[in-house]
């Protein structure tokens, strides 16, 4: 090759259709989508209730049942987000939190969006409520907590519901 050489680059794009799947954690899903209902796991030896679900006990190295708890909980620690993803910047700044749900015992990791956020309303121990989106995809944005003190206000908007 001589010293003239120049590679004829040319620009295109690969597109690319694909499913995943959330293979044993499916259940889970299809009930948020189609039912609202959010699905802990209970271990069948020590009855510790996972959230989110898994398909063993982490501490028992058992299966676990499906156990559906509230839709309620307390938050166990939090931050406000104001870097994210270009899913999620419109709705900066949000919260993130690990929620505690009732019945449950472990903490899941959710979005809060509040009317009015301010760090008070997302402290350790304050309360909070699931707000479902209308349209669900089967994904963990179906939904989202919110202050309880906003819960009415937020199920109220035309996008959002209330769990059953
Ligand atoms: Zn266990």
């Amino acid at each position: 090759m001589n010293s003239e050489f120049q590679a004829h680059q040319i620009r295109d794009i690969i597109k690319i259709n694909y499913k995943y799947t959330m293979g044993g954690q499916s259940k889970f899903f299809l009930e948020l989508m189609n039912n609202k209902k959010i699905l802990g796991a209970k271990c069948t030896k020590c009855g510790k209730v996972w959230m989110p679900p898994r398909i063993n006990c982490s501490d028992c190295f058992v299966p676990a049942d499906w156990s559906e708890v509230k839709q309620t909980g307390i938050i166990e620690v939090s931050t406000i987000v104001w870097f994210t993803t270009s899913a999620f910047i419109e709705n900066i700044p949000y919260a993130i939190a690990y929620v505690k749900l009732d019945g449950a015992d472990t903490a899941l990791l959710q979005g809060i969006f509040s009317e009015n956020l301010v760090p008070s309303k997302i402290k350790k121990g304050k309360r909070v409520n699931a707000v479902f989106q209308k349209e669900r995809e089967g994904k963990m944005t179906d939904f989202f907590f919110v202050p309880e003190d906003e819960y009415l206000n937020w199920i109220n908007k035309p996008e959002f519901e209330g769990g059953e």
